[in-house]
Order: structure tokens, then C-alpha cells, then sequence
């Protein structure tokens, strides 16, 4: 750390606003560079590839020390912020040489953070939401804002748990907390990768919206998250919107580990989009739309009635291809409303953007008038309702230039005809331009000088240039050289001279009256914000709708219906993703039944024949149903479900160190804890994370306790055959299996879901097909029949006996119960308490 009394006046500037800014990167403006210094630049060259200096002012010698230069800041801080850390912008505030030898007058003029970085245009089809959460006990409010759209919404959770889910599934990169949060949850979050920024103190100094949230602890989140805003951005917020209250409990809940189980967003292996059900659906024409279908998957609805508006609407889509291919030709005229509203708001609109704007806005009226040309009252109530913004249309039209540069500085950006004073400086420049083209035509004459030229630079303005060879016929009384070039001389006149300062100054105020004229035609559509968000609302809702027509027509799916009963009927049930990479129609589509007596559909057959994916192709088939998509099947009869749980192998939390069987076990207690009736639980080979006998047992014991406590609809996939004669006992579980058969020896997939348990498990076959030595198959055959042999005589409930340390809830086969059973049992007195009562109740 420096000395007190080493500091030169800069550094000592420097440190003052690092103090302010201590867990952000300083770049610090020093001539044509951003500086960093000290730990910053220590740190900041490693990940910049910089080389690390060391000031060499004499009294700040051994200052660690890097630099960028000025224009190529915006990437550098890019690259920081993708890795997750903060950067301020230290900026010089005036120009250095009217400082006259005191310090520049400095100032940070922004703050870029991991969750408020903008206008990255990779980004555009998703939002980037910063978070901020508050504590009391173990209620947390959290709220979260999308700085370039303008969302805000917050809602209240219970537990540390959905705390953590909710931020998964937001995918936040930075969170808000105030500096008296507990610590003991920070560190939590911190293992997510999630950048947590300390707040101590409340701005009030704004006007927001708060009118939709009542509860308390929901207003003084959203105030910490727009505080920090404010700090951060030091700019107009106008565009944020009415912060929204949510419910987690109104929409299908999924955890994180269900998101990512069942590939919504990111494939498993890749990490990318390909390959999810988001990418299937994904056929919408606007960024907006993107971004809607996801929050849409993120968030599927539990509300028949708006899921059957949905529906209305995708089949008016379906039935009308002509007028909805006209649809998507306008939407895909359509630029980001949200974003360029945003932008407008923020002030960093620039004249190109504004034409995006008007673009967009003249394909409105004829979005109207196809959508109202199809007659369907439902659609024609919604359309009716939106509002074209065609005053923004028709100002933008009076006053952008349609090639607008990308500078608002720099002139060229206003339309003739739009300001009069405007006009006269055009004109003035214009007319100064043609005399100085009649000046060259004059000058030639009067000189005989045919190749005479009129330039322009910067450091001495107009001039006449004639080359070396003409010199001669220069009249040295009336030119006045001014500078020597290798083949010719530069001249200027008093009559040049002249009429340069009135071009020029024409030039001059016509840039900054134009600028001036931009900056009051952006607040005039900065009034009118809310308008063009609540216009880009509509848009995307209808480009999602239109999107899930398009993928519904494509592969064939078909509208579900609601039940109210706990019941679920789908024919010929296909996995989309699955079903749309299988080349040539080869997807076997397979049934799911559960009446209302079936809580359990307990699944077994051979690896790799398609366990997995019939249970997955359930729940896709849930989540599409409930975000208002037809599914991919002939016919589909569902209920609303609430909530989904998912246990499914590969994606192991390796984030949180846990083994996968304590993941396992942990997701498994959370389904068995908050599951309901009305829920979907997806266990894929619970129990295979530890030994044979307690896995065995665990599974047995939990698929029991599903069917007696829970009732959720269960998909329950199994290696272990013996959980098969369950069925006997358990009245809502029901045995299927994948159909798989052996032809000379080698095993054949069929993929088929048929009634019943399994006859074999095929796994020696499996390995064959993996190409495991013919000596590793023939000893295992070997071993598998001798063990066959062995095993011959004991149940289930037997080898699960033998093996449990812990009395444990353990449903035996009572009638195989004879006396001798009995004293064996007594080793392990709860157990036997419980067969003996169950073989009374049974033999009653
Ligand atoms: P399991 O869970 O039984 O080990 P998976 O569900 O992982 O098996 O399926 C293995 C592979 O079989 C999948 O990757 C898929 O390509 C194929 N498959 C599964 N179900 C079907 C089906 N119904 N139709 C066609 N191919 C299927």
C-alpha cells in the first residue's frame, strides 16, 4: 500500500476515487490512456495481457502500473466484465490545457458491471438481469431488472434454497445485497459464480413506479436494486417500468437442476442452445420474441384459461398460413423496440437507431390491417388494442436523414425542411461550397493555371495548390505561400480567407444546432417510452404464437387438453428434440397413461433402450403444453401440473462438490418433501449412485412412500428387477417396460413402451455393443449364471433384510413369512414390528 507522504498530487486524486470504488477496476485517464494502478494493475495486466510498468515519477517510483489506450477502452472493459468484475471509468472532465498547471478536474462518469452491461449485440436474445435481494430470517425479497429492455419485477421466497433457484434460473451474473445481509448466504451464492455487490446506502432522489407491490419487504428490495442503478449508471432510468410483483407459486415450478436436466436452454454436453427445446421453438422473427419464449419456458403457466387464449391463438396461426406468412415478412422488419427504447431513454441513441425505429414503426399499420384481415374475434380484440406510435413514425420521418451516421456530433443527420435556421446554415455551407468552386474555375483563368486546386485542411483551412512546375505563373502579390510539398506549393488569398470563416462558421453551428435539434426530438420519444414498450409487448407476444404454429405445423403436434382429473392420457407421445435430430421419421412414439388410480409408472428394460427418453418426453410434453404450444403427439389429455422434479443421472453438481449420491438423495428429499398430487416427478435410477442392496432398498422405500404420501404422477426408472413385484402390492404402480429383443445373440432396440416389467436387463448385450473384449463377456456370462443360480431363492425383501442396519420403512412380501423367516427377522426388531403387522392386516 502507498505511503501518506510519497504521493504526487495525481496519485493522490487517483486514490480518492478508488476509495470510493474499491471493488471495481479504476481505469483512470491519463493523457491518451486509462491507467491502472497498484493491485489493479497488477491484477488487471495478467488478465488484460498487458505489460506491467511502474510509474517513474520520481515520488511514485514502484507504482505498479498499466495502461490502455483511450479508443480501445470499450473492448478492454468487455473482457473484465465477461470475466465478472466491475470497471469504473475515471474520465478527465476538462481539457488538460485549460487546467493550467493545477490538477485536471476528474471524474468516474460510469461504472460497468457484469449485470448492467449493455448493447452487446451477441446478447440480444437473452436478457441479462442484475438482482438485488434482501433478508429477514429466512424470507428473502428479490428482485431483478434487465437494464436494456427496462423489466423490473419482484416477488418474496422462503427458503435459501428457492432463493438460489430463482437466481439460477434468472442465470444472474450479479446480485445486489445491502451491507448488513447475513454472510452465511453470500457465501452460498458466491459458489454459483455470482458477482455479489454491497450497497450501504438507499438513494430516494428518484421517482419510480411502486404502486404495483404491496408488500413492504418487496418496495425496499426494489429500492436497493434501483439505487444501485442509479449509482452505477449516472444517467436517466425513464425507461425502467412499473416494478411488477410475481408469484413463484403461479407458474409450473421448475428448479434449477429440472431446467438443466431437461435441456431447455443449454445443452448438457455443449453448453450451447442447439439441441433444447428452446431451440426448437424457437422460430420467432424478432430478438423480443426470443427473449419472450424463454421467459415463457422459464416460467410455463398454471392458468387454463390463459393457456387456452394461447392455444386460440396458435391454432388461428395454423389456420391461416397465408396471412401469418405475411406476419412474419413485417415482423422480421421489426427491430428491437425494447432495446431502442431503452437506448432512447439512456440517451445513447444515435440517428441510425432512431431509422430502426421508424422502420419498425411503418410495419405496424400493416401488421394491424393482415391480423385483422383473418376475422377471428379473439385476435381481433387483441390487435385492436395496440397502439401504432405512428406520431414517433411521422416525426422521426420530418427529421432523420434515412443514411444516418452513426455520430449525433458530427452533422448530416437532420433532414432539409425540418428547422429553418437549420436550412440557412445548410445553405450557407452549400453556397459557400459552389463559390469556392467558382473561385477555382476564376483562378484558373486568371492564372492560365489549368490544374489549380482548392483544398481543405485542418491546420490552415482553404488553400490554392499549384504544383511546382506552374509556380511561375503564381501572382506573389495577391498569394501568400503558406506550405512546400514535394511536387507543389499551398497558397492562400485574403478573399479565401474570408469567406473561410463564414463557411465554417455556417458549418460550425450547423453541427451543434443539429445536435441540439437531435437531442430534443429523443426526449420527445423519450415522452413517449411507456408506448413503445407496451407496442413491443404485443409484437412479441403474437411473434412467440406465430413461432409455436410454425414448429406445431412443422412436426405435426397437436393442441392438448386440459383435465381436471388426475389423469393423463398421450397417444403416440414423441420426444421433440429427439424426434427432430432422428434422421427420416425413425422416433418410435410411445404411449403414457396414468389413470386416476396410477401414481407410478415404474420403468425398466435394457440401457440405451429408451428409458430416459420416454420420461423425458413426458415432461417436455408438460412444459409445452403449459407455455401454450401444441405437443408432439396424435393426442394428448393432461392435467395442470405445479411443479416438476426431476432426478435424471450426468448433470452432477459439481459446482457445490457434493457426490452424486448425495445429490441424488438430495434431490429425492426435495421432491418427496413439496411434491403434491398435482405434481410430476421424473426419478431416473434412483439408488445406482451407492451398493446394490441399500440402493435397491432407498428406492424401494421411496417409491412407497410416493404412493402413500405423495401421489404425485411419478416416471420411475429402475435396474432393479425385484422393484418390479411391487406392482402386487402397490395399487398405484403400474409396470412398463422397453421393448428390446435378441437376434442371434445380439441385442435389437425396439424403443417401444410396452405393459409390464422386463424379462432380462441385457447389460452383457450393451457391452458387447461397446466392444468390450470377447474374454470380459464370456467370464461376465459366466459369473451372471452362476450368480443367477445362486440368488435363485431369495426375494427382494430378503436381500434388502440382510443388508439394513437402520430400521427402515420396509414393505415386505408377508406371505412368504414363515417361522423360521421370523427368528432370522428378529435381528432387526422395527422391521419385523412392521411385516407382522402388515401380514395381520394382510390375512385379515
Ligand atoms: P436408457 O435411458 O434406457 O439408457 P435412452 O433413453 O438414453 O436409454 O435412449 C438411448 C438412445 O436411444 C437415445 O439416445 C435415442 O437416440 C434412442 N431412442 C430412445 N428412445 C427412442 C425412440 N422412442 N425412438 C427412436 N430412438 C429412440
Amino acid at each position: 500500500m502507498p505511503q501518506k507522504t510519497k504521493e504526487t498530487p495525481m496519485m493522490e486524486q487517483y486514490l480518492e476515487y478508488k476509495k470510493q470504488y474499491p471493488d471495481a477496476f479504476l481505469l483512470y485517464r491519463v493523457g491518451d490512456f486509462y491507467e491502472m494502478f497498484y493491485d489493479d494493475a497488477v491484477k488487471g495486466s495478467q488478465i488484460l495481457e498487458l505489460t506491467l510498468t511502474s510509474r517513474n515519477k520520481k515520488a511514485d517510483e514502484g507504482i505498479p502500473m498499466c495502461g490502455v489506450p483511450h479508443h480501445a477502452i470499450e473492448g478492454y472493459i468487455d473482457t473484465l466484465v465477461d470475466k465478472g468484475y466491475k470497471v469504473a471509468v475515471c474520465d478527465q472532465l476538462e481539457n488538460p490545457a485549460d487546467a493550467q498547471g493545477k490538477m485536471v478536474k476528474r471524474g468516474v462518469t460510469r461504472v460497468v458491471t457484469p449485470g448492467t452491461i449493455m448493447d452487446k449485440s451477441d446478447q440480444a436474445k437473452e436478457n441479462n438481469y442484475i438482482t438485488a435481494i434482501t433478508a429477514k430470517k429466512d424470507v428473502f425479497g428479490l428482485a431483478y431488472a434487465d437494464l436494456s429492455t427496462g423489466e423490473v419485477k419482484v416477488t418474496t421466497v422462503d427458503s435459501q434454497l428457492d432463493l438460489t433457484n430463482e437466481l439460477q434460473n434468472l442465470d444472474t451474473k450479479e446480485t445486489v445485497v445491502s451491507g448488513s445481509f447475513p454472510q452465511k448466504y453470500l457465501d452460498q451464492l458466491r459458489k454459483y459464480g455470482i458477482l455479489i455487490s454491497k450497497l450501504d446506502e438507499l438513494d430516494n432522489n428518484y421517482s419510480f413506479d411502486f404502486s404495483q407491490i404491496s408488500r413492504d419487504n418487496e418496495v425496499s428490495t426494489v429500492k436497493l436494486l434501483i439505487s444501485y442503478l442509479i449509482k452505477t449508471q449516472m444517467r436517466s432510468l425513464d425507461h425502467l417500468k412499473p416494478a411488477q410483483s410475481y408469484e413463484t407459486s403461479a407458474y409450473l415450478l421448475m428448479d434449477h437442476s429440472a431446467q438443466s436436466n431437461l435441456e431447455l436452454f443449454k445443452n448438457i454436453r455443449t453448453n450451447k442452445k442447439s439441441g433444447t427445446l428452446l431451440w426448437l421453438l424457437d422460430e420467432t422473427k424478432t430478438a423480443m420474441g426470443s427473449r419472450l419464449l424463454k421467459q415463457w419456458l422459464a416460467r410455463p403457466l398454471i392458468s387454463v384459461e390463459k393457456l387456452q387464449q394461447r392455444q386460440h391463438l396458435v391454432q388461428v396461426f395454423l389456420d391461416n398460413y397465408f396471412q401469418r406468412s405475411t406476419f412474419q415478412d413485417y415482423l422480421t422488419k421489426v427491430y428491437d423496440l425494447e432495446r431502442l427504447a431503452g437506448r432512447v431513454a439512456y440517451g445513447t441513441v444515435n440517428g441510425r437507431d432512431l431509422i430502426q425505429l421508424k422502420t419498425s414503426l411503418e410495419q405496424i399499420p400493416e401488421i394491424k390491417s393482415i391480423l385483422l384481415d383473418i376475422g377471428d374475434d379473439e385476435l381481433t380484440a387483441y390487435v385492436e388494442k395496440i397502439d401504432e406510435v405512428q406520431d414517433i413514425r411521422e416525426l422521426i420521418d420530418k427529421a432523420i436523414v434515412e443514411e444516418a451516421p452513426i455520430s449525433i456530433t458530427g452533422g448530416g443527420l437532420i433532414k432539409e425542411g425540418y428547422n429553418d435556421q437549420l436550412d440557412k446554415y445548410l445553405d450557407a455551407s452549400k453556397n459557400g461550397k459552389q463559390w469556392l468552386a467558382s473561385l477555382k474555375a476564376k483562378e484558373q483563368e486568371l492564372t492560365g493555371i489549368n490544374n489549380l486546386k482548392i483544398g481543405y485542411n485542418k491546420v490552415f483551412g482553404y488553400y490554392i495548390e499549384v504544383s511546382h512546375a506552374n509556380v511561375d505563373k503564381v501572382p506573389e502579390d495577391r498569394y501568400q505561400r503558406k506550405q512546400t510539398l514535394v511536387n507543389a506549393e499551398r497558397y492562400i488569398t485574403p478573399e479565401l480567407k474570408e469567406k473561410e470563416s463564414l463557411i465554417l462558421e455556417a458549418e460550425e453551428k450547423s453541427k451543434s444546432l443539429e445536435y441540439h435539434l437531435f437531442d430534443q426530438i429523443r426526449k420527445k420519444i423519450k415522452d413517449q417510452i411507456r408506448r413503445i414498450q407496451a407496442l413491443a409487448n404485443i409484437v412479441s407476444r403474437l411473434d412467440v404464437l406465430q413461432s409455436f404454429a410454425v414448429v406445431s405445423e412443422e412436426y405435426h403436434y397437436v393442441s392438448p387438453e386440459f383435465v381436471e382429473k388426475h389423469q393423463l392420457n398421450i397417444t403416440n407421445g414423441r420426444h421433440p428434440v429427439v424426434e427432430k435430430v432422428l434422421s427420416n421419421n425413425s422416433y418410435i412414439p410411445n404411449d403414457v397413461n396414468f389413470d386416476d388410480k396410477t401414481d407410478i409408472l415404474l420403468i425398466t428394460g435394457p440401457n440405451m433402450s429408451g428409458k430416459s427418453t420416454y420420461m423425458r418426453q413426458m415432461a417436455l410434453t408438460v412444459i409445452m403444453a403449459q407455455i401454450g404450444c401444441f405437443v408432439p403427439a396424435d393426442s394428448a389429455k393432461l392435467p395442470i401440473f405445479d411443479h416438476i422434479f426431476t432426478r435424471i443421472g450426468a448433470a452432477d453438481d459439481l459446482i457445490s462438490g457434493d457426490s452424486t449420491f448425495m445429490v441424488e438423495m438430495r434431490e429425492a428429499n426435495d421432491a418427496l418433501k413439496n411434491a403434491t398430487p398435482n405434481s410430476l416427478i421424473i426419478f431416473d435410477e434412483i439408488g445406482r449412485g451407492t451398493a446394490t442392496y441399500d440402493g435397491m432398498a432407498l428406492a424401494q422405500a421411496i417409491i412407497e412412500y410416493i404412493d402413500k404420501n405423495v401421489k404425485a404422477m411419478t416416471l420411475f426408472s429402475t435396474h432393479y428387477h425385484e422393484l418390479t413385484e411391487l406392482e402386487e402390492q402397490l395399487p398405484g404402480l403400474k409396470n412398463v417396460h422397453v421393448d428390446a429383443s435378441e437376434e442371434n445373440g445380439d441385442l435389437v432396440f425396439l424403443h417401444k413402451v410396452l405393459p409390464g416389467p422386463a424379462d432380462k436387463s441385457y447389460g452383457i448385450h450393451v457391452a458387447k455393443l461397446a466392444g468390450l473384449p470377447n474374454d470380459v463377456l464370456t467370464r461376465a456370462t459366466k459369473i451372471l449364471s452362476s450368480l443367477e443360480e445362486t440368488s435363485v431363492h431369495t426375494t427382494t425383501s430378503d436381500s434388502i433384510h440382510e443388508t439394513i442396519q437402520e430400521p427402515i420403512e420396509v414393505v415386505s412380501q408377508p406371505e412368504e413369512i414363515t417361522v423360521d423367516d421370523e427368528a432370522q427377522l428378529s435381528l432387526f426388531p422395527e422391521v419385523d414390528k412392521k411385516v407382522k403387522k402388515l401380514s395381520n392386516k394382510e390375512s385379515q
